[in-house]
């Protein structure tokens, strides 16, 4: 049994985030990782001729200063995302080349989504993010799915598609899967839908060199001995004296502890005594997207040559999203794409030759015969990962927030609640993560003085 101050369960960003900050003020941490390594939702990986490639989370950009700024004290350093030349758009069988702001749409759908955007954007910046509960008119926002809002304000059934497509991209959930509230919510904690979407001057803008998992592993190492991997918490003890925290193979006490785990993950570790119906109800409530991330490996970027930026959102296919992915020297090329939503659901049904056909027929599509001979393609399922069950993150449905969101982040006695989606600036993103460890350590922090 070892006792410490300060017991954290989960070593992704969240959970080491929290840690640093304790172990700075000078209390002693131990953090509990189930895995048999850190990091979590990032993972390094490798093409077979041995180019990097991030199997989870992996770029970064503007107002995500919490990510950046932890970079940067870790010595690491990012590089911009290949982002020059021209995008594509597949819809109703058409290719659809653009530079602009049009999406490659029709005129009229284009001005169409540039209305709705706009009503978005403005409705979103009502949002408090840190109680998006309170919302002017937020019952009747939570009360409805962002699906029912999109068809109830517009009669375009291509722009409907193109947010039934962009949605899943952002969310890996479907539109009728999220109430309007947590959508404008997200779009607000994350600055705007502009910046969630953007390349250059958004959440893509930039890419870690090595791999984000580096991240992680950085703040593992200072930490040392006090990361402890392969201890899977079943049981969480707590009452006025302390908290108990047990482990497949052993326990440790502590005076509070902080869970940095996904809210569902967080559901299904037994509480002694049970959490409040509100807290438990909330975890019961709160799933993760689903989503399957390729990278195919080709000999050089070659979309490049025809002046393609390599960005593709198709509303034909089910592989819809893809990007360039390349390594920054441009030694060779590398597509990154998501199978999301319903598109992952069924996927993951298939066997990985017949989601190798999948994805490369849409490529095919998208960039020509050259396309059909990468030297590798690597998939990640993060529905299947036992620690994870599904990405990018958590979402609501409707009318969760106003019932149950005030219990997201709220302490329960001695137990803190971390992790990406426990953050109300970028909520479900690696800038999230790092924000909500430090403000959980805060909290225990300012408790322990
Ligand atoms: C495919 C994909 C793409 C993404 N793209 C981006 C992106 O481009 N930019 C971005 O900012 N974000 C992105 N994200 C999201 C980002 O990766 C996450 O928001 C962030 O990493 C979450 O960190 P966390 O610490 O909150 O949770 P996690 O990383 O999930 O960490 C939780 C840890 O707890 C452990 N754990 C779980 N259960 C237990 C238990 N019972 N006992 C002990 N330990 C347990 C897990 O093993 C894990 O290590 C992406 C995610 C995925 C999967």
């Amino acid at each position: 049994m070892v006792d410490v101050d300060v017991v954290v369960v989960g070593a992704g960003l969240a959970g080491l985030s929290a840690a640093r900050a304790v172990e700075a003020a000078g209390r002693t941490v131990t953090v509990l990782e189930a895995r048999d390594r850190v990091a979590g939702r990032t993972l390094g990986g490798a093409l077979s001729n041995g180019v990097h490639v991030e199997l989870g989370g992996q770029w970064v950009g503007p107002t995500q200063d919490a990510v950046l700024a932890l970079i940067d004290d870790l010595g690491l350093e990012t590089f911009p995302t290949y982002d020059e030349g021209a995008a594509l758009t597949f819809f109703d069988g058409q290719r659809s080349r653009y530079r602009d702001e049009s999406f490659g749409l029709p005129q009229k759908t284009a001005e169409e989504v540039g209305r709705l955007w706009t009503k978005i954007e403005e409705i979103a910046a009502t949002v408090p993010p840190e109680s998006p509960w309170e919302t002017t008119h937020g019952t009747d926002f939570d009360r409805q799915t962002l699906d029912g809002w999109l068809c109830a304000n517009t009669d375009d059934g291509l722009a409907l598609r193109f947010f039934r497509v962009l949605v899943p991209a952002v969310f890996s959930a479907e539109s009728p899967e999220l109430s309007l509230l947590h959508f404008l919510f997200y779009v607000r904690s994350g600055t705007s839908l502009e910046t969630l979407v953007a390349t250059t001057g958004g959440a893509q803008e930039r890419r870690v060199v090595g791999g984000t998992h580096l991240i992680s592993e950085r703040l593992a190492e200072d930490l040392g001995a006090r990361v402890r991997l392969e201890s899977v918490v079943r049981t969480i003890t707590h009452d006025s004296d302390g908290v108990r925290v047990d482990f497949e193979d052993g326990s440790v006490t502590g005076q509070r502890v902080i869970v940095a785990i996904p809210q569902t993950l967080a559901g299904r570790v037994r509480y002694v005594p049970p959490l409040p119906s509100r807290r438990d109800a909330l975890t019961q409530q709160f799933p993760a997207g689903s989503v399957i991330k390729f990278h195919v490996g080709y000999e050089t970027p070659f979309w490049r040559e025809e002046g393609l930026n390599g960005f593709v959102l198709s509303l034909d296919d089910d592989f819809n999203v893809v990007l360039d992915n390349s390594p920054h020297d441009g030694s060779c090329g590398v597509l990154v794409g998501f199978l999301e939503g319903t598109h992952a659901r069924d996927a993951a049904e298939m066997t990985s030759d017949q989601r190798r056909d999948l994805v490369l027929r849409a490529l095919v599509k998208y960039f020509g015969p050259q396309a059909a001979h990468p030297f590798d393609i690597q998939e990640q399922d993060w529905m299947s990962e036992e620690f994870t069950r599904g990405c990018y993150g958590g979402r609501l449905g409707a009318g969760v927030w106003t019932e149950y969101g005030k219990a997201v982040a709220a302490p329960v006695g001695r137990i803190h609640w971390a992790g990406a989606e426990t953050s109300d600036i970028w909520n479900g993103y690696m800038d999230g993560a790092i924000r909500s460890g430090t403000r959980a350590a805060n909290e225990v922090l300012h408790e322990l003085s």
